[in-house]
């Protein structure tokens, strides 16, 4: 007959796939308080959770809970916690050996509980676990998953063309013809369409809601941008161009630095005013010298407007396939110094300097705090979910706020999804 407790505790492991003990130094704190009694009690609890285990045909698994590698790098974790104050529960004396154990350590952890039960927990039972899990899970990918739009491809192109041949008339000049293809070939070949018509629409939204759009960054080296109406920057060398016939003239010899050298002229075809344009900038500063990196398209809204353009990206991929990016912040070296100092005062313990050194250096880079990055989204293609990526969080755990963020930090999902700055900047000044 099973005691009241136990009997719900059974209750509730039938919940579980598989029960977790950790060694009897990881529960130190729970001996400080009342509902441990001591040692012998620690023990006998262990004991009835394993019990449970075999009743109910569940493997019970020897966790370590380990905290950090060496035994000998125990004073950071102590270090970081005290930095985070009293209220803390976990900062109650003595702080648990919360170490990664060797197979032979975690053996001699369970030997009060007798070789056999020892080994099962601590080895046959982690290889059944392990053996739950698919081989073959990787946590970050090593592909880019750009969203889908049917018809992206042509679509695009069909917009590069129409306003190449307006500017630069019927017959292109080769110089934008081995251009405009080239950097096609480029896009289109790598699947970066879509991004180009993202940055349309946002940019295409923008300007019809009465907001000018500037960009930034190296989308002003890529005429296929200029020409889809995504930047107004031409990267094209410095030249003249006619908006009445489409006359145009290059200086391809470095003869003028940017189309705004150029002195006025009026077009020898047609007499109209040419247009200065032309600011020579290769297009491999933006997608790398193989055509093949990652554009990174900065888009930068009027402050009042980057919120609507942040939601109307929502709206284009529906609220479970747009995420800001999260960010992670970690202990700078100096707050990790004051954190030894408040540490060396808080526990009445003196360090030399050159050990008050090297315990900084140990607690710097440790993840302090989770944010988002200010103009990032995410864009998770249409058959594929968040999960696929990252696990996703609430800023500040904030549950209110109206963007959930990726838990990890972007920049390790930046080669696997699309993000989109879409800054905002105050205009008002
Ligand atoms: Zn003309």
């Amino acid at each position: 007959m099973m005691q009241k407790g136990t009997a719900e505790a059974a209750d509730k492991a039938k919940y579980y796939d598989y029960l977790e003990v950790q060694p009897l130094p990881n529960y130190s704190q729970l001996l400080e308080g009342q509902l441990v009694s001591g040692p012998a009690h620690l023990k006998d609890i262990i004991g009835k959770i394993v019990q449970i285990g075999h009743d109910l045909d569940k493997p019970v698994v020897a966790t370590g809970d380990p905290h950090y590698l060496d035994d000998h790098d125990a004073i950071y974790r102590h270090i970081l916690i005290n930095s985070q104050g009293g209220a803390n529960p976990l900062n109650r004396y003595p702080l648990p050996d919360v170490h990664f154990r060797t197979t032979d350590e975690m053996l001699h952890e369970f030997a009060w509980m007798g070789a056999d039960t020892a080994r099962e927990l601590v080895v046959t039972n982690t290889h059944v676990v392990a053996d739950w899990v698919d081989a073959d899970i990787t946590p970050v990918k090593d592909k880019l998953y750009t969203p889908e739009i049917p018809g992206v491809n042509e679509n695009f192109e069909k917009d590069v063309m129409v306003t190449a041949h307006q500017w630069y008339g019927e017959e292109l000049p080769e110089i934008v013809a081995n251009r405009i293809d080239k950097e096609l070939k480029s896009i289109i070949g790598n699947g970066f369409a879509v991004i180009y018509n993202i940055a349309q629409r946002l940019v295409l939204k923008s300007n019809k809601d009465g907001y000018l759009v500037g960009s930034r960054g190296s989308v002003g080296s890529s005429l296929a941008a200029t020409l889809s109406g995504i930047t107004e920057v031409n990267p094209l060398p410095p030249h003249y161009r006619c908006p009445e016939c489409q006359y145009s003239e290059f200086y391809t010899k470095g003869e003028y630095g940017s189309g705004f050298d150029l002195p006025d002229k009026k077009c020898p075809q047609c007499g109209a005013e040419l247009i200065k344009d032309g600011h020579d900038i290769p297009f491999e500063t933006f997608l790398g010298f193989h055509g093949d990196k990652v554009p990174d398209i900065d888009l930068n809204f009027s402050g009042d407007y980057q919120p609507v353009a942040h939601n109307y990206i929502k709206i284009l991929f529906g609220e479970d396939h747009a995420f800001r990016a999260g960010t992670i912040g970690t202990v700078a070296d100096k707050t990790a110094y004051g954190y030894v100092k408040a540490y060396e005062r808080d526990t009445g313990k003196v360090f030399r300097g050159a050990e008050e050194d090297r315990l900084a250096k140990g607690a710097t880079g440790v993840k302090r705090t989770t944010g988002q990055h200010p103009a990032g989204i995410l864009i998770v293609p249409s058959n594929m979910d968040i999960f696929d990526f990252s696990p996703i969080q609430y800023p500040a755990d904030d549950q209110s706020a109206a963007w959930r963020t990726t838990h990890f930090d972007f920049h390790s999902i930046h080669d696997n999804i699309l993000k989109m700055d879409v800054l905002g900047h105050d205009d008002r000044r």
